[in-house]
């Protein structure tokens, strides 16, 4: 937490409670990352989506050394790391009342390249547990030129902030007896059948695979 990570509009919706903020960041697939590009007047702002994973205090970002904004955040820009839950549509009985509930957090900070190799591959196996917990496990290690083909950052938490919105539509109180229907579209993560490619069709689909769930935002598509 910082001065510039402290809410100032709606304050009451900031959790400051750092089991929430990592809660979001885990459940959380893409985040977006934004910094300025470029140099002098041919400078500007970006923003890109990007995988990302956590690790105790830590964000983990990779890609292709050719990344841009790798290249860019590596040499000591500042990144903004952005990651929100949609959890809910707020339908209200004026258009202004509508609203949105979310659990966002944002996080602030320079990121720094990893460079050692074990450092760098336990990063990597985070990365894809991040999105498919107890996938590293099961794939084979990544080679020696994967690992120094990519480039890996790593951002502290400890500027970050969290922005939370929950609950019902907030009518003004005249409101309150028009026609209009008001209440929440719950929205989440829709998860779907595997589809094995021809290489896995006789498999067993393993438990990691089948039983793949994205925290509570999750909507479960599958058969059975
Ligand atoms: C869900 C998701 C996850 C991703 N995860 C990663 C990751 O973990 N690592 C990684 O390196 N890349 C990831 N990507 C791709 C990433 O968004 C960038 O396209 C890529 O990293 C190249 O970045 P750059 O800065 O070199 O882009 P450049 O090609 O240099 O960007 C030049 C311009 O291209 C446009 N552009 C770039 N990317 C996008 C985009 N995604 N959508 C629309 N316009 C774009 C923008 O206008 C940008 O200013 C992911 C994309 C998505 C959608």
């Amino acid at each position: 937490m910082s001065d510039r990570t402290t809410l100032r509009r709606v304050p009451d919706r900031a959790v400051t409670d750092r089991d929430a903020i990592d809660a979001v960041l885990d459940e959380g697939l893409m985040a977006h990352v934004g910094l300025v590009a470029g140099e002098g007047d041919g400078s500007h702002p970006v923003v890109i989506p990007m995988l990302y994973a956590r690790d105790g205090d830590v964000l983990y970002l990779h890609g292709s050394p050719a990344s841009r904004l790798l290249r860019t955040a590596k040499k000591g820009v500042e990144v903004c790391v952005t990651v929100t839950l949609l959890d809910a549509l707020v339908l209200a009985r004026s258009g202004l009342h509508h609203s949105m509930n979310y659990r966002s957090v944002v996080v602030m900070g320079t990121a720094t390249e990893i460079t050692d190799r074990d450092a760098k591959v336990a990063a990597l196996d985070r990365l894809v547990d991040h999105t498919i917990p107890g996938r590293s496990a099961q794939i084979r290690p990544a080679h020696d030129i994967e690992i120094t083909g990519t480039t890996v950052l790593i951002l502290s938490l400890d500027e970050c902030s969290m922005k939370a919105r929950t609950g019902g539509p907030v009518d003004d109180a005249e409101d309150l007896d028009e026609p209009s229907w008001a209440g929440l579209i719950p929205l989440g993560v829709a998860v779907g059948e595997p589809l094995p490619d021809e290489g896995s069709a006789d498999d067993p689909v393993p438990g990691h695979v089948a039983f793949w769930s994205r925290g509570p935002g999750q909507v479960n598509g599958r058969a059975g």
